[in-house]
C-alpha cells in the first residue's frame, strides 16, 4: 500500500497554508524582521526528542518560531542588495519539485524535469540573445556560474598551451593572466579562488566613474602580457549598474587569444529587452557568461546559469572523470555541466516563471524597473543634502547624505531609521570609500505606486534625521 499517512498530508497542508498566508500578508508587515537570529535560536533550540513528533505540529512550531525572523524579500518595498521577489509561479513549481523527490543528474532516468529544465535553458539563451548551442548549467547562483565559467576557461586555456589541467592539475601548468576591473564583484574574485588561480594573482584593469573598465587602461595591460590570458568583464555593476564597453573590450581581447567570461548576474536580462539591449552591445561575443536566475527573473532561491558559448569546454571542465566522456554534439545530461552530482531540479521553478511571464511580462519587469531606477534617481537629486552618485543604466541607484566623514555618519543614520520604520528597504555598501544607500529594484510586484512609498519615506526620514532625530 503507497499512499501518505494522515499526518504527513496534514503537514503538507500547513505548510501550504502557512505559505499563502505569508506571502499575502507580506506588504502590510515590517520589512525589517523583528527578532532576531539569538531570539529564533533560543525557540528552535530544543532538546532534540528522542521521539518522533506530529509533522504538522513540527511545522507550527518552526513557522512561529521562524517567521518573526524573516526579512520581507519577496515584498515589493524590498530594495535591498539585488534580490529577487520569489514569484509565486516559481515558488508552485518548486514546491512541485520537492514533492517529486528527483535526484536529476541523468536526462535518461528523470526524463520530465530535465526536459523542463533543458526547455527553459532554450528560451533563456533565446531572450538573452546568446547561441542556441551554448553549454548551460543549472547552478545554485552568481557565484557559482561564475566558478563554473572560469573552470571552463581554465580548462580550454591551458589545453591550448598543451595542457590537461582536469588531468594532471595546475601544479606546473603554464601560468594564466587574469584581468579584471578594478571594481569586481566578490563573486568572480571567489571563483578564481576556487579554480586554483587566484584572487591576488589578477592584472587590475582601471574604472571610471561609473566603475566601467576604460578601455585604455585594458589595452595596456593586455599589451604587457603574453600566454593564456582570462578576461573577466562585467554587465551590472553592483552600485550604479553600468556595463563594461564590451564593443571596445572583446575584440581587444580577442586579438590577444584570450577567454572573455562575463560575470551577468542581473545586468544581462537588458538583453531581453529589444530597446534597452543595445547598452550591452557587443556582450554576446564573449566565450561564457554567469547570470542569476533568482535575481531579475525573480525565480525562487537558489538558482543560478553558467552559459558557456564551446559547451565541450564545459563538459570537459565538469563532467566527473569516472564518467563517459559525451561524443561531442550529443545531448548532454545536467550532470556534465554542473559541480553536482546529486541535486534538486532547480530550472523547473525558471520554466514555470518564464511561461507565466511570457516575453512581454518579462520585458515589463525589466523595462519597468529601469524606468523607475530614473524616477528614483531624478528624485532623489532634488532634494537638498543628498547626493545621487550613478546614472542609471539598469535597476541600481546609489546615493549618500551629507558631505565627506560626516555624510558618511549620517548616510548610515538615515538607512537605519529607513529601515527601522519597516516600510521601504534599500541596503548599504561602501563605494570609493564612502558609505552608501543602495536602492535596488528586481521584485516582480515593485509598481509606480511602491515607489512613491519610497520617495515619501525616504523624504521624510531625511527631514528627520536632518532635525536630530
Ligand atoms: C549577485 C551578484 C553576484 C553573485 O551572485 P549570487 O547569486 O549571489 O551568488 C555576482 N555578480 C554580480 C554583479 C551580482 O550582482
Amino acid at each position: 500500500m503507497g499512499g501518505l499517512a494522515a499526518g504527513d498530508k496534514a503537514a503538507l497542508r500547513a505548510a501550504l497554508d502557512h505559505a499563502l498566508r505569508y506571502r499575502d500578508a507580506v506588504g502590510d508587515t515590517p520589512i525589517k524582521p523583528g527578532r532576531s537570529a539569538e531570539a529564533c535560536r533560543d525557540l528552535l533550540g530544543v532538546t532534540l526528542n528522542d521521539e518522533g513528533r506530529d509533522p504538522a505540529e513540527v511545522i507550527d512550531a518552526m513557522v512561529s518560531a521562524i517567521e518573526p525572523g524573516l526579512v520581507g524579500m519577496t515584498s515589493p518595498r524590498f530594495f535591498g542588495f539585488v534580490i529577487g521577489g520569489s514569484h509565486p509561479a516559481g515558488v508552485a513549481a518548486d514546491l512541485l519539485v520537492s514533492s517529486w523527490g528527483q535526484n536529476t543528474p541523468y536526462a535518461s532516468l528523470t526524463g520530465g524535469v530535465a526536459a523542463a529544465e533543458s526547455v527553459a535553458s532554450d528560451w533563456i539563451l533565446e531572450l538573452l540573445g546568446l547561441p542556441a548551442d551554448a553549454g548551460t548549467g543549472w547552478v545554485t547562483g552568481g557565484t557559482l556560474a561564475n566558478t563554473v565559467g572560469i573552470m571552463a576557461a581554465r580548462g580550454a586555456l591551458l589545453r591550448r598551451a598543451g595542457w590537461d589541467v582536469e588531468a594532471d592539475g595546475l601544479f606546473g601548468a603554464p601560468e594564466i593572466n587574469v584581468v579584471i576591473g578594478a571594481e569586481a564583484h566578490s563573486a568572480p574574485m571567489a571563483g578564481l579562488r576556487y579554480a586554483g588561480l587566484g584572487a591576488r594573482r589578477i592584472h587590475k584593469v582601471a574604472v571610471d566613474d561609473q566603475g566601467r573598465m576604460q578601455t585604455e587602461d585594458f589595452a595596456r595591460v593586455l599589451s604587457g602580457l603574453s600566454g593564456p590570458i582570462l578576461v573577466i568583464l562585467q554587465a551590472g555593476h553592483i552600485n550604479s549598474g553600468a556595463f563594461d564597453p564590451f564593443v571596445e573590450l572583446i575584440p581587444l581581447a580577442r586579438a590577444k587569444g584570450a577567454w572573455v567570461h562575463v560575470d551577468a548576474a542581473f545586468g544581462l536580462w537588458l538583453r531581453a529587452v529589444p530597446e534597452l539591449a543595445p547598452r550591452l552591445a557587443g556582450v554576446e561575443a564573449a566565450d561564457s557568461w554567469a547570470v542569476d536566475l533568482h535575481k531579475w527573473l525573480n525565480a525562487p532561491y537558489d538558482s543560478g546559469m553558467a552559459i558557456v558559448r564551446d559547451r565541450s569546454a564545459m563538459v570537459q571542465a565538469m563532467t566527473a572523470p569516472a564518467s563517459y566522456l559525451p561524443k561531442p554534439g550529443a545531448l548532454t545530461d545536467p550532470v556534465d555541466t554542473v559541480m553536482e552530482l546529486s541535486r534538486r531540479a532547480r530550472g523547473v521553478a525558471s520554466y514555470a516563471v518564464l511561461r507565466t511571464l511570457g516575453r512581454d511580462g518579462l520585458r515589463e519587469i525589466i523595462a519597468g524597473h529601469c524606468r523607475m531606477a530614473e524616477r528614483v534617481a531624478a528624485a532623489l537629486a532634488e532634494i537638498p543634502g543628498l547626493t545621487v552618485m550613478n546614472r542609471p543604466s539598469a535597476n541600481q541607484v546609489t546615493f549618500r547624505a551629507g558631505d565627506g566623514e560626516a555624510g558618511d555618519a549620517l548616510t548610515q543614520k538615515l538607512l537605519a531609521m529607513l529601515q527601522a520604520r519597516g516600510r521601504v528597504f534599500p541596503s548599504h555598501a561602501l563605494w570609493k570609500g564612502r558609505q552608501i544607500i543602495r536602492i535596488s529594484i528586481s521584485g516582480y510586484s515593485t509598481r509606480d505606486t511602491d515607489i512613491d512609498i519610497l520617495l515619501a519615506e525616504i523624504a521624510q526620514t531625511w527631514a528627520e534625521v536632518q532635525h536630530g532625530g
